[in-house]
């Protein structure tokens, strides 16, 4: 079986062999990047394009160059132009990332930080993620865990995770090697409690994971060549696991009332303490194995943050804020077929309440924002008159459609002309 690994007669990126290249593929120049990796002048030249384009970190020597100077300040001032409300989760992220990246380029043997998430769907832990990397210019593979499956089972297993990663990395092992896995939903791979039928594939999943978290050599292969694999060590990839964990608050209160007991206090809690959101942010490592994962894999993630279900003024906020937030991206449908949208501002506050009542988080609102402007984005689309699109609170409040109507300079030619 031919293989690139270690061979540095292979560009690392097309997979082509170094004399085809040089003799009749137009190749200028043949370079090592690292021990195992060599670029060749055509790949060196897309890759620079890529760059270009704000995409992945290659110069134009082939080094990678990653901005990693980042302080967790701005990393979080970053993470703020695209994430409402999650305060105490964007801090936590950033330094953990922070200190994550200063290990990767001081090559200090320090231990890592993956990080585990914890909140209600739809409140931004995979968006956290994302935004991150995009921050980090780092590659960023999003996988869930229940499509994960022990090794030897049918399914994807650990090695299709880093499979994604080097996808997501253009190819490049080296850049691969400093990226983010992001696990959502692992609490579905939680085993049953003790005492009842083991759930054997949740466990299986969870161990088989446990190599690759910390310092594996994976032999990945790339996507679209017929055998060509390399080798992809995850020392620095920074995992980041997120599920819901739903019911884990009940899991802490126990404990936090048996600690309470155990030490000669009644259990007499303050509502503050009963709160929800105050156990969530006391979350520890034995909550978590109560839940169902193993300990093992538990403390694979030093940091723990849990991320708040989003309310009303965060929905309105979510709404209209952010970089590239759904309402301008409306604004934008509308412009692009010459109609101007006017949504009441009432109309926000009871989109919000909608969003609270499905129990969506935020992740509705592509959906409400298409049940209320589809046909009217149907009617003007194409048209050659201006026209205006209004969406009042009453229209929510009735699930009534947006309207279309003539703009008004429009109407009054109407008029004129009889
Ligand atoms: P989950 O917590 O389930 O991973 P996501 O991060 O996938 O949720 O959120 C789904 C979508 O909802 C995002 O793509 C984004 O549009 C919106 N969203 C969720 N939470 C926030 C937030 N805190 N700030 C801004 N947008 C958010």
């Amino acid at each position: 079986m031919e293989s690139t690994t270690n061979s540095n007669d292979y560009c690392g990126f097309c997979g082509g062999h170094i004399d085809t290249l040089m003799k009749h593929d137009g190749a200028s120049s043949f370079k090592a990047i690292n021990d195992k990796d060599t670029i060749c002048s055509n790949c060196i030249n897309t890759f620079a394009d890529k760059l270009e384009d704000d995409e992945l970190s290659i110069d134009e020597d082939g080094e990678i160059s990653i901005d990693f100077s980042k302080t967790p300040k701005e990393l979080v001032e970053e993470l703020n132009k695209i994430i409402i409300g999650q305060d105490a989760a964007k801090r936590n992220l950033a330094l953990a990332a922070y200190q994550h990246y200063q290990r990767v380029n001081s090559g200090q043997v320090l231990d890592k930080n993956n990080i585990l998430l914890v909140g209600p769907t739809g409140s931004g832990k995979t968006l956290l993620a994302k935004t991150l990397a995009k921050t980090l210019n780092v590659p960023c593979h999003i996988v869930r865990a229940n499509s994960i499956t022990e090794t030897g089972y049918v399914g994807d297993d650990v090695e299709s995770i880093i499979e994604g990663l080097l996808e997501k990395a253009g190819g490049n092992a080296a850049l691969a090697e400093v990226g983010i896995v992001f696990i959502d939903e692992i609490d579905k791979i939680a085993k049953a409690p003790s005492g009842t039928v083991k759930d054997v594939s949740g466990l299986g999943t969870q161990t088989s994971l446990l190599t690759i978290l910390e310092d594996d050599d994976v032999v990945a292969y790339k996507k679209n060549e017929f055998r060509k694999n390399v080798t992809v060590n995850t020392k620095n990839i920074l995992f980041i696991a997120s599920g819901a964990f739903s019911g884990i608050s009940d899991i802490a209160n126990k404990r936090e009332k048996k600690s309470t007991t155990s030490i000669g206090f009644t259990a007499v809690h303050s509502k503050a303490e009963n709160d929800q959101e105050f156990l969530m942010s006391k979350l520890q490592n034995e909550d978590f194995v109560e839940y169902g994962l193993i300990p093992e894999f538990v403390g694979r993630f030093p940091i723990i943050s849990s991320l708040k279900g989003l309310n009303e003024k965060d929905i309105e906020k979510i709404i209209t804020e952010p970089e590239n937030c759904i309402y301008s991206q409306y604004k934008q449908l509308f412009e692009n077929e010459k109609t101007t949208l006017m949504i009441e501002p009432e109309a926000f506050v009871e989109i919000a309440k909608l969003v609270i009542k499905n129990k969506t988080g935020a992740r509705g609102l592509r959906g409400i924002f298409n049940t209320f402007f589809a046909d009217s984005l149907f009617e003007c689309a194409g048209g050659k008159t201006k026209k205006i699109c209004v969406l009042s609170a009453e229209d929510v409040k009735l699930n009534r459609p947006s309207t279309l109507r003539l703009s008004k300079s429009k109407a009054k030619e109407k008029k004129v002309n009889g």
